[in-house]
């Protein structure tokens, strides 16, 4: 249980909700910033323009999972106002209080460190990504069907990467029927793709690798799709880039040469965002309780 927590949760979409749904739950007391355009109403939270929030007693931050933008805006789908989180805000915190937000940038990254408080980003965690690449897949899955007028079953897919996504998205569409090659550069990855009962290919062979694909994925956040390899691609190749902005893609010579190629970011929000709400929530829970339980047990 978070009896006693004060926590600030500042901003965000729908996933936003779950969590505020589930730390509630904890009997936790929440300040919900940027969320007075939102009808339902949870017992143990309280809506608060910025400009009210007693930041002093605040025992976590919370944002929305893109944290801050580069000039402090937080993302407030559930509001007008304008939300600008500064460090002045953060340094009247007590010491102990921990930022919470999905990924960070420079500006999240410098008003924490001026204000000498901890950040935690929950999407450099594994567990997170893990869980985070279920909803991800589905996503790809919609895409490759919406975007094309041939099935996924007895198609070639070319999966770029085995990191945590890569390989959830790897192992989905074989297990739907495809023909799936995975690139990566690392020979245990080329090993495990082998175990996984896929293609695997190098990296450096990517050129030559291509020239049958019908689905391209890429999760590797680098310019790896090329112009030199989307030169090799057949013309109905479709390009689906799951890597972060700006994907890994060359945009604008797959226009040229007419290949669809589209960015896919923030799939999780899109497709499944109660259960990537849910994601968070669950792990914020445990860190929350186990932020709690330190502190217990050095007042004791
Ligand atoms: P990850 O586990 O770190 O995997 C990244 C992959 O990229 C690994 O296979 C890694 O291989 C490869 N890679 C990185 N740098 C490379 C380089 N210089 N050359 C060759 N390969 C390289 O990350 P993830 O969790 O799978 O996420 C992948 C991307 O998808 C990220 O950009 C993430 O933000 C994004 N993402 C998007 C969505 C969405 O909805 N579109 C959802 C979740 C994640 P090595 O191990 O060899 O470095």
């Amino acid at each position: 249980m978070l009896t006693g927590m004060q926590i600030a949760v500042i901003g965000g979409d729908a996933r936003q909700l779950e969590i505020i749904r589930k730390l509630t739950e904890l009997d936790a007391r929440l300040s919900l910033i940027g969320f007075e355009q939102l009808d339902h109403a949870f017992t143990g939270a309280v809506k608060e323009k910025l400009d009210e929030v007693d930041f002093s007693n605040m025992d976590a931050v919370i944002l929305p999972v893109p944290g801050t933008n580069l000039e402090g805006y937080v993302e407030t789908i559930f509001s007008n106002e304008k939300v600008i989180l500064t460090a002045e805000m953060l340094k009247k915190t007590p010491d102990h209080c921990t930022v919470y937000s999905g990924i960070s940038n420079n500006y999240l990254n410098g008003i924490t460190k001026e204000a000498n408080r901890q950040l935690v980003q929950l999407f450099e965690r594994d567990d997170v990504a893990i869980y985070n690449s279920i909803p991800t897949v589905e996503g790809t899955i919609m895409m490759a069907i919406q975007h094309t007028d041939f099935t996924i079953h007895g198609s070639n897919i070319a999966v770029l990467g085995l990191g945590r996504c890569g390989m959830s998205v790897a192992r989905t569409f074989h297990a739907l029927g495809a023909k799936v090659k995975v690139g990566a550069r690392k020979s245990e990855h080329l090993a495990r793709i082998t175990e996984m009962g896929l293609t695997p290919f190098h990296l450096n062979d990517l050129g030559k690798e291509v020239k049958d694909t019908d689905i391209l994925i890429n999760t590797i956040p680098l310019q790896i799709v090329s112009a030199s390899v989307i030169s090799k691609l057949p013309a109905h190749t479709l390009i689906i880039d799951l890597a972060s902005k700006p994907g890994g893609t060359d945009f604008r010579y797959a226009e040229k040469r007419g290949i669809k190629a589209l960015l896919a970011p923030g799939l999780p929000g899109i497709v499944a965002p109660k259960t990537a709400g849910q994601i968070l929530a669950n792990v914020l829970a445990q860190l929350l309780q186990d932020d709690l339980s330190k502190r217990k047990g050095k007042i004791k």
